[in-house]
């Protein structure tokens, strides 16, 4: 028997479209992914979610959403969605247990994934000393001296996270304008632990030697002079923004050149009729947990709306 709705992903847009939906009595389906909460549960302080004074740690936000949604009766899954066909209705979907699962819609949430350089090296050495995530390894890098790569808010944020353990922070940036928001740029500049490195890129990662699988240096250029150089480091973090989770719906769904589901401007509607996209699987622009909240909400009232209408 089909579903009425089934919800992919977790998140702040999968949480509060969850939330919605079961109290409009649509008994939603949830499936958490790989990842519950999504990438809230890999950061720390959060400061700018409404109706949190003194802010919440994300992982917290998260576990408090999760029992939200579970006191209105969704009936939440680990696991993923392997593959979709919305080519006909009921949608088919397949879990990552194998089981199939129908639904008359379907809400989209699966969010966005840390993008990484693709230099030599890295691969090689991720988890050696390399992270793309300061919240999850910081601690591993007490006294020693760290770079985080990256401009934007993500570079600003985890640089500043890191100096709570590591002695020196070098926040290596490929211009000389930053894309973070003046407030977390400036937190940065007046940390007397991180230097800024602009107008340099990160061309290869280094083992300390041939025979150690560990981060050692990094070899830079200079994008203005050319200069190369190397730069001695026990840890390198990679923070360069995020690529939006929509393989599983290539030639299913439209998308953006970017990757992000394309929705009919001011709603969450997808190309298909019956699904629905919310967050930051369609988001390239705020990427903001409430933002994500609030086109969860938009998303579960499209879908009920339009399974009212096809009654
Ligand atoms: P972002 O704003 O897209 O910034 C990515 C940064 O990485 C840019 O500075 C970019 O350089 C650089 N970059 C991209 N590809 C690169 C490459 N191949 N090599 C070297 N550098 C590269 O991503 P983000 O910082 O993850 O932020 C994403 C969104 O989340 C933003 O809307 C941000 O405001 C939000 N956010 C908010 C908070 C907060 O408020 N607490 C914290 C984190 C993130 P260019 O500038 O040269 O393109």
């Amino acid at each position: 028997m089909a579903h009425k709705l089934v919800i992919i992903g977790s998140g702040p847009a999968g949480y509060t479209a969850a939330l919605y939906a079961a109290r409009a009595d649509l008994a939603p389906v949830q499936y958490e992914g790989l990842q519950p909460g999504g990438q809230l549960t890999i950061t720390t302080d959060v400061e700018n979610f409404p109706g949190f004074p003194e802010g919440i740690m994300g992982p917290a936000l998260m576990e408090n959403c999760r029992k939200q949604v579970v006191r209105f009766g969704t009936d939440l899954r680990s696991g993923r969605i392997d593959s979709v066909d919305f080519s006909q209705r009921p949608f088919k979907m397949r879990d990552s247990s194998g089981n199939d699962i129908e639904a008359e819609s379907v809400i989209i949430s699966t969010g966005a994934t840390a993008r990484l350089l693709g230099v030599p090296g890295e691969d090689h050495l991720m988890g050696y000393g390399v992270s793309a995530c300061a919240t999850c390894d910081a601690a591993f890098f007490r006294d020693v001296h760290v770079a985080v790569i990256g401009g934007g808010d993500s570079a600003m944020e985890e640089g500043n996270y890191l100096t709570k353990f590591a002695s020196k922070v070098s926040i290596i940036h490929r211009r000389e304008e930053f894309r973070a928001s003046a407030i977390m740029l400036k937190r940065a500049q007046d940390n007397p632990k991180i230097e800024f490195v602009t107008n340099t890129v990160v061309e290869e990662m280094l083992p300390r030697d041939a025979d150690t699988r560990r981060l050692g240096s990094l070899k830079l250029k200079n994008t203005v002079s050319g200069e190369a150089s190397n730069m001695p480091i026990d840890g390198c973090f990679v923070a360069i923004g995020h690529k939006p989770n929509t393989e599983l719906f290539k030639g299913q769904l439209d998308m953006h050149d970017t990757g992000y589901l394309k929705v009919e401007a001011g709603t969450t509607r997808t190309n298909v009729e019956g699904v629905f996209a919310a967050g930051d699987v369609a988001d390239s622009v705020y990427r903001q947990a409430i933002t994500a909240a609030g086109t969860g909400c938009m998303a579960a009232l499209d879908a009920e709306r339009w399974l009212e209408a096809q009654e």
